[in-house]
């Protein structure tokens, strides 16, 4: 490591305004992602401003048809809110299987969204349930958010404060996880809202995407079998020494089957 200034603020608009001021800082949350950056020295930020002690960012509440979670609440505490666990049981599911415990208790939902890396578990989840994700300064619908590899449509200075969920009828998530890091070799979040499915698709892509021939055939019928008659084509799929592109098109329809059996296991 090497040296950098560290800062604590209380507020959220405090810790916009450092790093604002000096455009070499980065937000730290749990340092999942960017300590070990740091430590390879493929970031060297001369500041970090830790945003896990901003009490307006670290909470979950359920009000009007929406789950709102705060930007630096961590998986540990998504996975086991009785709120979350009641109003979208899937989502409470996908952060209780991220990573180990330790990974739990210190990485945020804030954090893994900003970071986007290609293999994690919750920009499926954000993309299927249609979340709006709350900055500082404005509303970001899923659809608009994740622009490519470790890529989304924040500034360099923007701040997740929270991201809001409308509640779904039904919702599930399955992973063929990597079995050291459990991040998603492929991922499959379904979510079956008032106007018809939609699926995010995490590992399988260089950012998380909607196979929309998938979204048609379970808005028709939302069934393990009409997942498993969709074919996805293995073009654009990455292809790497986990595993082959056909393998993960393979996968696709099979972990979305996977997810809706978990989605029907949770009382609606
Ligand atoms: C061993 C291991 C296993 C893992 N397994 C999984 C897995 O199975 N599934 C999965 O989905 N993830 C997994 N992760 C990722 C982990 O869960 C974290 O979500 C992710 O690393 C982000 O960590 P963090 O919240 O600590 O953010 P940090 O590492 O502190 O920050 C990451 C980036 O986000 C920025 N940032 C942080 N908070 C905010 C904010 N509120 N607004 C704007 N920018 C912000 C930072 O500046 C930085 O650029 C794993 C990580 C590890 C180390």
């Amino acid at each position: 490591m090497y040296t950098f200034d560290y800062q604590r603020p209380d507020e959220a608009q405090a810790a916009v305004a450092a790093l604002s001021a000096n455009g070499d800082a980065k937000f730290l949350a749990g340092g999942q992602s960017l300590l070990p950056t740091m430590r390879l020295r493929l970031a060297q930020p001369s500041a970090l401003v830790d945003v896990t002690r901003i009490a307006s960012m670290k909470t979950i509440t359920l009000d009007g048809g929406k789950l709102t979670i705060g930007g630096a609440m961590c998986h540990a505490q998504v996975a086991s809110n009785a709120d979350v666990k009641r109003a979208l049981p899937g989502l409470a599911d996908l952060a209780s299987r991220i990573g180990d415990r330790q990974v739990r208790e210190r990485g945020t939902i804030g954090g893994s969204l900003a970071n986007d890396d290609p293999a994690a578990c919750y920009p499926a989840a954000v993309l299927a349930l249609n979340a709006t994700i709350v900055t500082d300064r404005r509303r970001i619908a899923a659809d608009d958010f994740f622009i490519g590899m470790y890529e989304t449509a924040l500034e360099p200075d923007e701040l997740i404060t929270a991201v809001e969920f409308p509640l779904t009828e039904r919702a599930g998530y399955e992973k063929f996880r990597n079995p050291a890091s459990h991040f998603a070799l492929v991922g499959v979040f379904v979510a079956k809202l008032a106007d018809g499915v939609r699926v995010g698709v995490t590992g399988a892509a260089p950012s998380v995407f909607r196979p929309k021939e998938l979204e048609a055939a379970l808005s028709k019928d939302f069934s393990v079998a009409s997942a498993r008659s969709v074919t996805i084509s293995a073009d654009d799929l990455n292809d790497d020494m986990h595993a082959s592109a056909e393998y993960r098109a393979h996968l696709i329809p099979v972990l979305a089957g996977r997810a809706i059996e978990r989605a029907m296991s949770f009382s609606a």
